[in-house]
């Protein structure tokens, strides 16, 4: 099927990558999304603005678009189910979204296919804490069963006391008590499968955090081949199980030699975002193609390495300065959301740089980060 016009459920900078994509190839986009002219909305051909749970509204969506996807798994489940009730094509599926938004599903899930995943064990009620540390032991990572994300909804404990603190915090919703993996580093990878079943793996990336959110994604992972070969088959077998269309992303720990699946993303991930400049077929355009019924092929690097910088807010000004000053790298290119407030940590950007090594590309982006600062509009040059 070659479709005409694609449904995102979510307008963040994921869903505006995606239709910058879509727009490339020929496909209109209609944004789904509660904030009026969001980054999304601002390079689609329409948005409908108004909630996930708007049952109407998505109805609307679903009758105005030939297939429909989310860039955010947090929708409501109900949003897609009412869409496939609706004989609308949603991909990938609700099935695919209950199962990766919920961590206890999740889990099952890949227990059942024996796929390495840190010990855990559910926390419905307060009672149920002490078996949970006695089981797993400490230290201990609880989460939030459903709605974290960029580590938000999460509590690290080394405590017994610091649980106590976490589950107060939590304030009795349904918690996931999951063994602390001490790591090496963390990996990712995107993968694809699209309508006819063929699955595209993209390179194994390393990624590293900064407060639960990603900071840098390095291309390729400084790993051994053996073992970007499991991250790989890990990442084929999960969509053959799920029978995923569409994107997704896989992270892992790297703890000892042995990968581990921290979490599935079923849809285009940040730390796919290199490939827009770095591999000859973005995550972007592997999603639309894998959604629309189009074939796919192996992606490959351009250049040996690249690395990703997010740009975070820090929370003092929302005018970004040195942008200049970057955009002399003659292999940076910077990509920025149209977002008008740099909150703490908020993914305003990003960039990705093609090197010759990892370690200069390391150094370039380190180098064109300490440039970049948000400052008060004021202080700055008005342009
Ligand atoms: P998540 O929202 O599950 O992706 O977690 C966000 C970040 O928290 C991860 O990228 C890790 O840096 C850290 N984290 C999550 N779970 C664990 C764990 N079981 N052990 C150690 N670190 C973790």
């Amino acid at each position: 099927m070659n479709v005409g016009t694609i449904g995102i459920l979510g307008g963040g900078q994921l869903g505006r990558m995606l239709t910058l994509e879509a727009k490339r190839m020929g496909f209109r986009a209609i944004t789904l999304e509660p904030l009026p002219n969001s980054p999304c909305g601002q390079v689609a051909d329409e948005q409908i603005v108004a909630a996930y749970d708007d049952l109407r509204a998505i109805g609307e969506l679903g009758a105005r678009s030939d297939v429909v996807t989310y860039e955010f798994e947090n929708i409501p489940l109900q949003a897609v189910l009412a869409l496939e009730r609706d004989r609308r094509i949603v991909r990938p599926s609700g099935h695919v979204l209950r199962t990766t938004q919920d961590r206890l599903l999740e889990k099952a899930f890949l227990r059942a296919h024996r796929i390495p995943t840190p010990d855990s064990a559910p926390v419905a009620a307060a009672g149920e804490i002490e078996a949970a540390e006695t089981k797993i032991g400490l230290p201990a990572i609880l989460k939030t069963t459903t709605g974290g994300y960029d580590g938000k909804g999460q509590w690290l404990a080394r405590s017994t006391e610091q649980l106590r603190v976490a589950v107060a915090e939590a304030r009795g919703g349904p918690l996931i008590y999951e063994r602390f993996i001490p790591f090496d580093r963390e990996l990712a990878i995107i993968a694809a499968r699209n309508v006819a079943g063929e699955i595209v793996t993209f390179p194994v990336t390393e990624n590293v955090h900064d407060h639960g959110v990603l900071s840098m994604t390095i291309v390729p992972a400084r790993i051994p081949p053996e073992r970007a070969e499991r991250v790989r088959e890990i990442a084929t077998q999960i969509a053959k199980a799920l029978e995923i269309v569409g994107a997704f992303a896989v992270e892992f720990f790297d703890c000892g030699g042995e990968v581990m699946v921290n979490e599935i993303a079923p849809r285009v991930h940040n730390s796919g975002h290199y490939s827009i400049d770095a591999t000859q077929l973005s995550q972007y355009e592997a999603h639309i193609r894998a959604i629309c019924d189009l074939p796919l092929v192996a992606p490959h690097l351009l250049a040996p390495a690249a690395v990703m910088v997010n740009v975070l807010g820090s929370g003092s000004g929302d005018h970004l300065d040195g942008i200049a000053e970057v955009l002399r790298e003659p292999d940076l290119k910077l990509h920025l959301y149209g977002k008008a407030h740099a909150a703490l940590r908020r993914k305003m950007g990003h960039f990705t740089i093609l090197a010759q090594s990892v370690d200069s590309a390391i150094e370039i982006a380190q180098r064109a980060r300490a440039r970049l600062r948000w400052i008060d509009r004021r202080e700055g040059i008005a342009v």
